[in-house]
């Protein structure tokens, strides 16, 4: 299916998902054109003079009750996560395998200063 584009007359081939809707060609001249002309269009119709008058207490409760939400979420999450016994054990797994590896190190530098000629065994 080919169409007229509505902006500059040349024939094209209409995305399939806007079809027979689709008003202009795939040039960006044609989009822009399109565009400029909807939007003459809706500002042309009486709808927008009001079309946000008396919208702000509505919008204002919303933001209010989402504002809410978020904490409310993000207190239950953080609660999960503090009485979550799992979690804490692993915390202090890798708190004490932090405190193994840097002694270990110490160790073996301490190791190095007093046989310096040692063979050393690789480090990986
Ligand atoms: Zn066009």
């Amino acid at each position: 299916m080919s169409k007229h584009c509505d902006f500059c007359g040349r024939f094209f081939v209409p995305d399939p998902r806007v079809g027979n809707r689709q008003r202009s060609c795939f040039r960006k001249e044609c989009q822009e054109a399109r565009k400029r002309s909807s939007k003459r269009a809706w500002r042309e119709r009486e709808t927008p003079r009001g079309y946000f008058v008396g919208r702000y207490p509505y919008v204002k409760e919303w933001r209010h009750k989402r504002r809410s939400k978020v904490i409310q979420g993000m207190e239950t999450a953080l609660k999960a996560r503090e009485g979550d016994p799992l979690a804490a054990e692993l915390d202090a797994a890798m708190k004490r395998i932090g405190e193994i590896t840097m002694e270990n190190e110490l160790l073996r530098e301490k190791a190095r200063r007093a046989h310096p000629l040692a063979p050393r065994r690789s480090k990986r």
